[in-house]
């Protein structure tokens, strides 16, 4: 084999097995990773961080939790036994994979010698026939040996050899080394042997066999890998020789070709995804492609968010109904953005349409990044678009998948950028960077400099040997021509107009768009400049009526970047600050009167005050109102907030992407526009004016007071005070009655939970009032009811007090509660 760590020679090593080995298939090939160098600070700075930090946490992680252990065990090493999930094996050969992605284009002695290390384990791990998953390998050393393969859809076997062998072709083709790979095709052929019509009939439960099988068999050239994969995405959906099927849940509802609709746990969906356009591609099979054109359909429609994350739901890590994308629970789990990244990248390779590049750059400028910490060595799992008490990225998770796959999908990111195809070039993605190829037989560089991905001019100096003709497409992204996302899920508030400037030596190109892109046919001489501005001017995002989450809602843009609310969370409920109790930010509503006549008036367009954290990125402030309860209930929109501890009546925004890491804060994509959809401060009224205390050894919380009415007394979607587990017992809450008002009524709801917990209206109770020092029962009062589901209204002598307290009696054996006060 070549010296594969000379980048042209590997360059030249991967167009070959890149190429279709069986049949036809587009011919859009992308300028390998390896030919292409970032510089443009944003991009260049995270694959550093991913190689300086992030791969040797991860390793370390990988090693402080057992994973490199189990295979020890797998290889009956004494002292060793499996520990972990039994997928746990997927994150280390994910990170042989990223690290494989590392050494392909940099030197690093130390690192190489860690995954020897590794490789080295994993293939004494393997059994004699090829099996490898350490948890049932090493079973074979206990006297509790496991069965093979028993539990498709639970278990994760054929799911970790996708990644074994993705890992295997990427350090194969990085260090020449073939330990890895002879592993991996041992296990694979073990495989075929195994599952095929006349042998174990199955889909595996979680996908992603098929893309590594597709890999293995571009690199040997072996075709039997490549069917096997087929083999795989034909048992979807067929029940024919097969014990169970694992419903929509594993995709295994319908057969592959006949799916239309994004349904079950995401980042399995996404794989799938690409496993069917690697199979069509590979075979000159369009149906597979086809099918996945049509789920894509789907996803755009009603499946996304507008940070590109896909999976709202996290009862199935998975697909919701359509437009069922809520904010404040939604998953959109790091590696859904991760597949989605790869699915529509293997979508614009097999179609060479741009749209499927608007995607995959709105997912990995937000879904993707929002998951990965500044210091390279935190991540979060889900990635909601709003959070009330903040949150805080980890270094590691149980369940481990995200972390290893920002740390492969890093390096691969110059793979964005460019592509190839016989006509010509592909420009997709914008950042400062040297890139090779070759069009037309002819050696061409080009040099991209400007200040993309965080600016909006790129120039790109094109070098060649001798003038040749081919075309360029520049891609126009969506964001810059007023189309947020492909579909009509999320639109513009105020159109935009699309003044993007394209330039060839100075002349503007003038032709039409197609399939996103402007094309440019010509003799290309060396030293021809394309000049491209893609302004990056705010706008506000609305969405389809449909999703009726973000009724009323709009969010903010800047060039690809999604932007968030970010704000110090409120000091709790502490009963001296009842005033401010959370959330502060869903309090708030940007005036879009302002923005529709100028989206720049009323704009504080600062660059971001952390120049590291936000990347010389606007950090935009704009003068809101704050929504305020009126004594008759309705909602009003106020100029000025009474808040203080943040620039008074301004929020400002941060790219979402950024979010949690300056500690727990507020956080929202949406913002309210109409003040009835903000969550509004209370009106002032005596409950809500008066400090509360409540009886002794108890929790008191200010809900009792925040004017929201349940709907019944069994509802316990707001909160209420409650004295469980005490039972029996006489209790009380009090109100410090503001400047001595006078009081003449007390209404109270009771919480009872009959049928779900131990909580009943009361026994009895009455109104004391404090006058002059001394508590009293208030005079000539009516019935104290207790009656459920509604208010219970008792009128006394009007009397003027400075406190005010109601005295609990609970009945035998059972709690009370209260949901709401009001006092006049
Ligand atoms: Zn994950």
């Amino acid at each position: 084999m070549p010296n594969l760590k000379d980048p042209m020679l590997y360059s030249l090593f991967f167009a070959a097995v890149a190429v279709p080995v069986f049949g036809p298939k587009t011919d859009i090939q992308p300028v390998p990773f390896t030919q292409v160098h970032m510089h443009d600070g944003f991009w260049e700075k995270r694959i550093k961080l991913n190689h300086d930090v992030t791969i040797w946490h991860e390793i370390q992680m990988c090693e402080e939790t057992g994973r490199i252990d189990n295979f020890r065990a797998a290889a009956g090493v004494p002292g060793f036994k499996h520990e972990g999930y039994l997928f746990n094996d997927s994150d280390v050969y994910k990170v042989i994979e990223a690290a494989a992605y590392i050494l392909a284009t940099e030197e690093d002695a130390k690192l190489e010698a860690k995954m020897d290390e590794w490789i080295e384990l994993i293939a004494k791990a393997q059994e004699g026939d090829g099996y490898l998953q350490s948890q049932v390998s090493a079973s074979r050393h206990t006297d509790k040996p496991m069965e093979r393969w028993a539990d498709n859809a639970g278990e994760h076997e054929l799911y970790n050899v996708g990644h074994f062998y993705e890992a295997a072709v990427a350090y194969r083709q990085a260090t020449g080394k073939t330990k890895i790979l002879d592993a991996a095709l041992k296990n694979a052929d073990l495989i075929c042997a195994t599952y095929n019509l006349k042998g174990r009939r199955h889909a595996p439960g979680h996908e992603e066999i098929e893309i590594g099988l597709v890999k293995l068999s571009q690199l040997t050239g072996e075709r039997k890998y490549l069917d096997e994969a087929k083999y795989f995405l034909d048992e979807r959906g067929s029940k024919e020789g097969r014990k169970e099927t694992f419903g929509e849940y594993s995709q295994d509802h319908q057969p592959v070709l006949e799916q239309d609709h994004a349904v079950g746990h995401s980042v399995r969906a996404a794989y799938l995804y690409c496993g069917m356009i690697d199979v069509g591609t590979n075979r000159g099979d369009a149906r597979y492609i086809e099918a996945t054109k049509r789920i894509w359909e789907d996803v755009v429609r009603s499946k996304i968010y507008l940070t590109g994350g896909i999976g709202s739901s996290g009862s199935n890590e998975g697909f919701a109904k359509e437009y069922e994308l809520p904010n404040l629970t939604g998953y959109s789990e790091t590696c859904a953005s991760i597949a989605n990244v790869l699915w529509n990248e293997r979508l614009f390779q097999a179609t060479g349409d741009g749209k499927y590049i608007d995607v995959l750059e709105r997912s990995l400028y937000n879904g993707v990044l929002s998951g990965y910490g500044a210091d390279g060595k935190s991540f979060f799992y889900p990635n909601p678009l709003q959070s009330v008490n903040g949150a805080t990225r980890s270094p590691w998770f149980a369940c481990a998948c995200c972390p290893p796959n920002v740390a492969r999908l890093l390096p691969k990111v110059p793979e964005l950028m460019y592509a190839t195809d016989s006509e010509g070039i592909y420009v997709n993605l914008y950042a400062a960077s040297d890139a090779e190829m070759t069009v037309k037989g002819q050696k061409v560089s080009l040099h991209q400099g400007g200040n993309t991905p965080t600016g909006d001019l790129s120039y790109i100096d094109v070098h060649l040997e001798k003038p040749t003709e081919f075309t360029v497409r520049i891609r126009v992204p969506g964001w810059a021509r007023n189309q947020p996302m492909p579909g009509n899920l999320y639109t513009t508030v105020v159109p935009q107009t699309a003044n993007y400037d394209v330039r060839v030596e100075n002349q503007r190109v003038k032709s039409e768009l197609k399939d996103g892109y402007l094309i440019i046919p010509r003799v290309w001489q060396d030293g021809d400049q394309i000049y491209v501005r893609l302004p990056q001017r705010p706008f506000w995002v609305k969405s389809n009526p449909k999703l009726k989450d973000n009724e009323g809602l709009v969010a903010l843009q800047i060039g690809p970047f999604v932007y968030c609310a970010e704000m110090s969370t409120a000091q709790g409920e502490s009963l001296e600050d009842q005033r401010d109790y959370p959330p502060l930010l869903s309090r708030y509503l940007v005036d879009l009167k302002v923005p529709e006549e100028d989206p720049l008036k009323g704009w504080g367009l600062a660059p971001g005050l952390d120049t590291n954290l936000f990347e010389g990125l606007p950090t935009p402030w704009l003068k809101c109102m704050y929504a305020a309860r009126k004594l008759d209930g309705s909602i009003e929109g106020r100029a000025a907030s009474p808040i203080s501890d943040h620039a008074g009546n301004s929020i400002s925004f941060i790219p979402y992407f950024a979010w949690a890491n300056r500690g727990r804060k507020e956080m929202s994509v949406w913002i309210p526009t109409a003040p009835e959809k903000a969550f509004p401060l209370r009106a002032d009224t005596i409950a809500s004016m008066s400090p509360m205390t409540v009886s002794e050894g108890s929790q008191g919380t200010a809900s009792i007071k925040d004017q929201l009415v349940p709907k019944s007394s069994l509802d316990q979607s707001l909160g209420n005070q409650h004295w469980w587990p005490k039972k029996g017992t006489k209790e009380w809450v009090e109100f410090m009655l503001v400047d001595n008002c006078e009081v003449s009524s007390v209404k109270v709801y009771w919480f009872d939970d009959t049928g779900v917990g131990e909580c009943r209206v009361p026994e009895s109770w009455r109104v004391l009032v404090k006058v002059d020092g001394e508590w009293k029962p208030v005079e000539d009062a009516g019935a104290f009811g207790v009656a459920r589901d509604g208010f219970n209204v008792v009128n006394f002598n009007k009397v003027r007090a400075s406190g005010l307290r109601i005295e609990v009696q609970m009945q035998k054996g059972w709690s009370t509660g209260i949901h709401e006060v009001v006092i006049e």
